[in-house]
């Protein structure tokens, strides 16, 4: 079993290209980073050299064959994500540049036409500036107010205020996972909650579907949004899922071609879903490379990912513990099982930034700053932090790298 599983895992470092690649100080590439962005599989890359070469058109309104084939190769991705995350419907599948421009959507649309003075809107302490400056920026607009669930120092919610949080909450809006503190918000119970109380609640799914099996139907959220570059896909393209109840009752968010029926001079009537949402010439290509990361992920299996995912980060867990005595602290939960693969740490009083720059030198590439969540860092005093995030093509050498290179820095920084 543990063979087969390290088969597995060798199979998976070689589809990506990039890793096989060596520094410019000829170290091995250790990319811990993929909670800011995956690296791409083969087969991702080369949908793309595929569509370019093969099937390039502009879609929809094309009669000739080529355009059909893009169509269909467009639409049929679109299928894909649906089946990804278990939509009921593909119609609910909006394509966007990724999950902020997916959440604005929301915002835009749902919230300018929902939300006025005296409704509130609920989010959490944790949330990356994609899921808080939109709906701080729809407040200033309605006149709603905008709450906060508190979280503590491991980045768990406290719940315990839930339902006087949501007392005239129309929306509620958090991470499923915390990008900088890998917190794994309790989702059954706030849908429940926020649900009985009347609201709409939407998931900023960006550190979550990338990581692990995530149905939309068993979890019954609203909306959810996610970025295709955080899972084997290219950059510039999303998506937003929203029930098909809630996407009939809102208005267009961007209006132009594409996302009418019917134009005349004085009037327009919209497309159908998904479509009333996509206008001008869409990201064809990247959405059918995303298709093909679905199906790359897809033939792994996202309880595999997970799996996986939970034994790196309790052999990382496990090793950076063992440096505590050196001045290493290590935020988030402690249990892998109940976190992501994102691991936020800091070593002595040496700035996040100089430490990841000596990790670099090593080739070990990690994140250093507030990781877009400025709040969070000034509630927890830290004025930045390190992280180290795993994907599926992470492995413990890939900890090991990190462990050493982590050595290297307190020799620099005399913390031996
Ligand atoms: N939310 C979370 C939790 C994230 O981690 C990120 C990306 N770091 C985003 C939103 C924003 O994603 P994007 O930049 O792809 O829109």
């Amino acid at each position: 079993m543990i063979e087969a599983t390290d088969r597995k895992q060798e199979a998976i470092v070689a589809d990506f290209p990039i890793l096989a690649k060596l520094t410019s100080r000829g170290k091995r590439l250790v990319y811990l980073d993929s909670a800011a962005s995956s690296q791409k599989p083969r087969a991702v890359i080369q949908a793309l050299v595929d569509y370019y070469e093969n099937d390039n058109a502009n879609i929809h309104r094309g009669v000739y064959e080529l355009a059909a084939r893009a169509t269909d190769a467009f639409e049929s991705a679109r299928a894909k994500v649906a089946r990804f995350v278990n939509a009921a419907d593909t119609a609910e599948i909006i394509w966007t540049r990724n999950t902020t421009e997916a959440i604005n959507l929301v915002s835009f649309s749902w919230g300018l036409a929902n939300l006025g003075p005296g409704d509130a809107i609920l989010t959490t302490q944790l949330e990356h500036h994609s899921n808080l400056v939109p709906w701080q920026l729809l407040a200033a607009k309605t006149g709603a107010e905008l709450r906060f669930i508190p979280a503590d120092r491991d980045g768990v919610l406290a719940l315990e205020h839930l339902d006087d949080l949501l007392a005239g909450v129309k929306l509620v809006a958090l991470a499923h996972i915390s990008n900088t503190i890998g917190s794994i918000a309790p989702l059954d119970v706030i849908v429940a909650r926020a649900h009985a109380a009347g609201a709409v609640v939407l998931v900023d799914a960006a550190q979550s579907v990338p990581h692990m099996p995530v149905d939309v139907q068993a979890l019954d959220v609203d909306f959810l949004a996610a970025s295709g570059h955080k899972m084997c896909g290219p950059t510039g393209i999303g998506f937003l899922y929203g029930k098909r109840a809630l996407l009939e009752a809102m208005p267009p968010f961007l209006t132009g071609g594409d996302m009418i029926k019917r134009v005349s001079y004085e009037t327009t009537t919209y497309n159908e879903l998904p479509w009333k949402f996509e206008a001008g010439t869409s990201n064809i290509a990247d959405a059918i490379a995303l298709g093909a990361a679905v199906d790359y992920l897809s033939d792994i299996g996202m309880d595999w990912v997970r799996a996986h995912e939970i034994r790196i980060t309790a052999y990382a867990l496990a090793q950076l513990r063992a440096f505590e005595s050196r001045g290493l602290a290590v935020y988030g939960p402690p249990r892998a099982e109940d976190r992501a693969g994102v691991i936020s740490f800091n070593l002595g009083d040496i700035h996040a930034h100089d430490l990841a720059s000596i990790l670099d030198t090593e080739g070990v590439c990690v994140r250093a700053g507030h990781h877009c969540t400025m709040p969070l860092m000034e509630k927890m005093g830290w004025p930045a932090t390190a992280r180290a995030s795993f994907y599926l093509y992470n492995t413990e050498e890939d900890v090991d790298a990190l462990i050493h290179a982590l050595e290297k820095a307190a020799q620099v920084f005399r913390l031996t």
